[in-house]
């Protein structure tokens, strides 16, 4: 059994490092791992152990150990399955890159099973508009992500829900956009440095 929890500011800011602390004992976990977030498409897999982990994506099947990506806009996602979970920060770079299938893969060929996916809070399709000219690019090679091409706006959420489901991946999304609610910290809406978090854990 996994838990999953997408916090807001009633956790705090979490890149503040007293935040991060105070939020990992209230859930009771011995270890709470975040990452070292570049919108690369690297996975690590860990295990307690170490710190410091440059990557977008993290998979662990220790009990106890908690994962965290840090997002304001961009998508927290986290992966459950029997013996495995994970967690990805996946924005539009990481979405181009594939970083949600490349934590899926790596589960996989762990040994996961049956995969679940739940897609936090996070900019909806009608709010992410981009340049005509960036959302032509993706659009073209992401149909799923297309939105109008009077508004420009990608649908992200859709777009990774489409490749994931397409890998026989069960996809939940809270369908929270973060530019509408202000519960949550929203870049576009002037959060600059303040993130929330979507945690998971055996
Ligand atoms: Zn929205």
């Amino acid at each position: 059994m996994s838990r999953t929890l997408f916090t807001s500011q009633q956790g705090g800011d979490l890149k503040l490092l007293h935040h991060r602390e105070k939020l990992r004992v209230s859930l009771s976990l011995p270890v709470l791992h975040f990452m070292k977030q570049s919108h690369s498409d690297t996975v690590l897999v860990v295990d307690g152990t170490g710190g410091d982990f440059e990557c977008d994506a993290l998979i662990t099947n220790s009990k106890g150990v908690g994962l965290a990506a840090l997002a304001a806009d961009c998508m927290p996602i986290t992966f459950s399955a029997a013996q495995w979970v994970g967690v990805a920060h996946v924005g539009r770079v990481g979405f181009v890159k594939g970083i949600a299938q490349k934590t899926v893969k790596m589960m996989r060929d762990l040994g996961a099973g049956e995969i679940k996916a739940t897609i936090g809070p996070s900019i909806c399709g009608a709010c992410y508009e981009v340049s005509p000219q960036m959302y032509q690019e993706i659009s073209q090679n992401f149909p799923a992500a297309r939105t109008s091409d009077s508004r420009h706006a990608l649908d992200l959420q859709r777009g990774v829900t489409f490749d994931l489901e397409a890998m026989g991946v069960v996809v939940h999304n809270l369908n929270v956009c973060t530019l509408e609610n202000p519960h949550f910290f929203s870049f576009r809406r002037g959060a600059e440095a303040e993130r929330q978090a979507g945690l998971i854990s055996l």
